[in-house]
């Protein structure tokens, strides 16, 4: 997506050779019009696939998750990260590492809100070594439910993420694709 290359060029920050800030747009600020763009290219992407749910992760994948389900008609789920109060049903649950922040989340979704014959869409704001997709790909196994696939924000190509999926036969979609971030600078593929 080109307008999306644009922003990361013009407002993203090589923070090292593997992390790419991009608050100014995704993870803190939020530009409603590219997420438009982003939700209306995943729609497009999967539309005829017979998607009935879309899940992503608190919470930085909401804000793509949204535009996408606008876009497709379909509820958002998104796991939880801590548990709440009002998370009361039966949990299905999995252990996530984080990347950025180096520790590990128990996410949780209740089995009210993922059930057996959802077919799901998984949403996320990257793709680096693929722990948040496997740990969500976890609880659709435990809901019994299928999956139509992933899409993704910005994937590091570097990073074996995409591989690891793609390999085992999942559709991954990714909207940016990086090479590199050597050199604080980025390479796209
Ligand atoms: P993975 O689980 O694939 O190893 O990492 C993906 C998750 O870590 C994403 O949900 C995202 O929140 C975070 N993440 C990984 N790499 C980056 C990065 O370079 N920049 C930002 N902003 N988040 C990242």
């Amino acid at each position: 997506m080109e307008r999306l290359k644009q922003k990361i060029k013009e407002e993203g920050t090589v923070l090292s050779n593997t992390v790419l800030k991009v608050d100014a747009f995704l993870n803190h600020q939020i530009d409603p019009v590219l997420m438009q763009e982003i939700g209306n290219t995943f729609a497009e992407l999967f539309k005829g696939t017979g998607v009935t749910k879309i899940v992503t992760l608190e919470s930085s994948g909401i804000a793509p998750a949204m535009m996408t389900g606008l876009q497709l008609g379909v509820p958002v789920v998104f796991a939880r990260k801590r548990k709440s109060l009002t998370l009361v049903d039966q949990l299905l649950s999995a252990n996530v590492y984080s990347y950025t922040k180096n520790e590990t989340n128990e996410i949780s979704v209740s089995n009210e809100y993922l059930i057996k014959k959802d077919k799901v869409l998984i949403i996320d704001d990257f793709l680096a070594n693929g722990q948040a997709v496997l740990g969500i790909m976890n609880i659709v196994e435990q809901a019994g439910a299928s999956l139509a696939g992933v899409g993704i924000v910005i994937e590091k190509g570097f990073q074996d993420g995409g591989e690891v999926l793609r390999t085992n036969g999942v559709r991954v979609e990714s909207l940016a694709i990086i090479d590199s971030l050597q050199n604080r600078n980025v390479t796209f593929r």
